[in-house]
């Protein structure tokens, strides 16, 4: 989820190289650092927990750590701590085989048995100490053949620096469904995770395949298929400047996380389903202790307390248990009422919301178990909680959240699925149907990102909006929670959210002429319902734009402008519903000339109340 640089050279020391190179990706945000670096002997390695900086100073800038090869890595914890020895790079326990990892190895936990039960030792709590300790099962001189068979046993994503003592001449790296590139200089060949790293070197770059497997050496880079044939591969020129190429060429990071929210839902989904079944290892509740629990509070703030409304939708009617939502800030001071066989959800992307953590607390006096769904390793609410599930989003820079909430929502569906057959609401084959629409979210979401263009046209027409309404009932009103969130925060429109139903006893009287309504009726059984709300709002001259599922194609009788998502099951349509909302947002703040990733009066992370 961080950052990788590594380097074999000539003539050149490989730490000062590998430190730079680091350093152009602190725009990220990491929790640790690390290198390891050949010496010409054996394989040395530095790591702390903290900033880079601590790195530099450690090793002198660099200088204390001898050696033409090495690789480097600012780790963004997914498993384990960020601590010194979770720190990357990770070792064989001979120390000759040292290993930087980017992503998530998801059946680590399987693999690290089977290694344990060899006499393998571990050292770190992270899934990535696999790696090298396969490898060594698997070296039998050749480096090639040993990562080509790890690559066979591992699932999940992965960009990998790896460097073996006896082969002091090469570096190696592999990658998939996680970035990396490489390039050679006359200076010797470097791998990174970012262009960023590399612009000071080249421009000139390899994109490295998917399960692609590379061997670099001070003069040359081959690159390898996963069954170790030989691949063709053409240099590509960036021609990026430094500002562009952080944001991996996107105009802002809010569209780049738009487009990373495939890949978040895919990470966050897919470790939590095996054989077909909803497995949430971190709750560490048995199938008993879910069935009785009472009730569900879930709090938290802004985007996530939306997450959390959906989440209430879905939580009463899948598994039939009941749902409070509660605004944080509200909730720690109401003198909530909270039995001991309930559990409270508390959700933050950053896990320091000052207002989510107190509201923790509160939870704690009231002696109930608190359940955190956050997105930092280690945060100070994910450090107070008694159960933690991650969601795998990664590091998100721009202010107004996509990624991370994405990846909230399906944390509470595969929550809602667990808590649906435990309760016995849900037979296996409806649960084995909720988990393949789950599944299906990400290619959904990157088909509904290839119809941009289409929001971006819209979206210039709409920028003068002053007032915007969106509509929607149930998991709709959900949705246009955070649609309306989105386009305010970032392009300064007011603009609000209703529950269709609720618009006649007031808010009808605000639409005239001309008033944009973004009216979202994906829930099958309410469809009627929202159109008769949509034909209220016209007959008052509101511009309507609708979004609904693929196949309500009526609704173009009373809508002026529809966009349609791919077909799922009722309970998951916010996951793709949202998205051309959020295009919606970034592209009227775009229109407007605003910097999108640091909207005014905004932080990133609310650390006050
Ligand atoms: N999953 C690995 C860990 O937690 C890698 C994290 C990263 O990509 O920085 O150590």
């Amino acid at each position: 989820m961080c950052g990788i640089v590594g380097f074999i050279g000539k003539k050149r020391q490989a730490a000062p190289i590998i430190l730079d190179g680091l350093s152009k990706l602190e725009y990220r945000g990491y929790d640790s650092a690390g290198m390891a670096v050949f010496d010409g002997d054996s394989i040395n390695v530095v790591k702390a927990a903290g900033r880079l900086d601590l790195l530099v100073s450690l090793t002198h800038g660099g200088e204390t750590t001898k050696g033409l090869a090495g690789i480097g890595h600012t780790r963004w914890a997914t498993h384990g701590q960020p601590t010194d020895i979770n720190a990357h790079p990770h070792l064989n326990g001979k120390g000759t085989i040292a290993v930087v990892h980017n992503g998530i190895i998801e059946n680590y936990m399987a693999l690290r048995k089977m290694l344990v039960g060899r006499g393998y030792e571990f050292k770190s709590e992270t899934d990535t100490e696999v790696i090298p300790q396969l490898l060594d099962l698997y070296y039998k001189g050749d480096p090639l053949e040993a990562i080509q068979k790890v690559l066979h046993r591992v699932e999940g994503s992965y960009s990998l620096g790896i460097i073996f003592a006896d082969h002091p001449n090469e570096l190696y790296a592999a990658r998939k469904s996680s970035p990396l590139i490489c390039a050679k200089t006359e200076e010797g060949a470097f791998i990174a995770s970012d262009v960023p790293a590399l612009l000071k070197y080249t421009r000139k770059v390899y994109y490295i395949g998917e399960e692609e497997i590379v061997r670099l050496s001070a003069d040359d880079i081959a690159f390898f298929d996963v069954d170790a044939l030989p691949v063709e591969k053409e240099e590509v020129e960036i021609k990026w400047d430094a500002e562009a190429a952080e944001k991996g060429g996107y105009e802002f990071f809010m569209i780049k996380e738009i487009y990373e929210e495939p890949r978040t839902v895919r990470d966050t989904i897919s470790p939590r389903i095996r054989d077909g079944k909803v497995v949430i290892e971190e709750l560490g509740l048995s199938d008993e202790e879910i069935a009785e629990v009472s009730r569900i509070h879930i709090v938290a703030c802004g985007s996530a307390y939306h997450a959390g409304v959906t989440g209430k939708y879905v939580f009463e009617g899948m598994a039939r248990i009941g749902v409070d939502v509660d605004i944080a800030s509200e909730f720690r001071y109401r003198k909530p009422i909270i039995g001991e066989k309930d559990l409270v959800i508390v959700i933050s992307q950053s896990g320091e919301t000052a207002d989510t953590l107190e509201a923790l607390r509160v939870s704690h006096q009231c002696g109930a178990t608190v359940l955190a769904i956050v997105n930092v390793v280690g945060s100070s609410i994910a450090r107070e909680a008694d159960k933690v599930m991650y969601t795998w989003a990664g590091p998100e820079i721009s202010v107004a959240t996509t990624k991370a909430y994405s990846a909230q929502l399906v944390s509470l569906y595969l929550l809602a699925i667990k808590f649906a057959l435990c309760r016995k609401q849900i037979t296996e084959e409806q649960a084995a149907g909720y988990i393949n629409d789950l599944k299906k979210l990400p290619e959904q979401i990157e088909l509904l990102l290839g119809g941009k263009e289409r929001l971006q046209r819209f979206a210039n027409r709409y920028i003068a909006a002053t007032d915007v309404f969106f509509i929607g009932r149930g998991i709709d009103y959900a949705i246009s929670l955070e649609g309306s969130l989105k386009l305010k925060e970032i392009s300064y429109v007011h603009s609000e959210a209703y529950a269709a139903g609720e618009l006649k006893h007031g808010t009808i009287s605000l639409i005239e002429e001309g008033t944009l309504v973004v009216a979202v009726a994906t829930q099958k059984e309410l469809y009627a319902k929202t159109v008769s709300n949509i034909v209220e709002v016209k007959a008052r001259g509101a511009f309507v734009l609708a979004v609904t599922n693929v196949g309500n194609t009526d609704i173009e009788t009373n809508a002026d402008y529809v966009i349609y998502i791919p077909e799922t099951n009722s309970y998951f349509a916010n996951s793709l519903a949202i998205i051309p909302l959020q295009l919606f947002g970034y592209y009227v703040s775009l229109g407007k000339g605003f910097d999108v990733d640091h909207p005014r009066n905004l932080a990133k992370s609310v650390t006050v109340e």
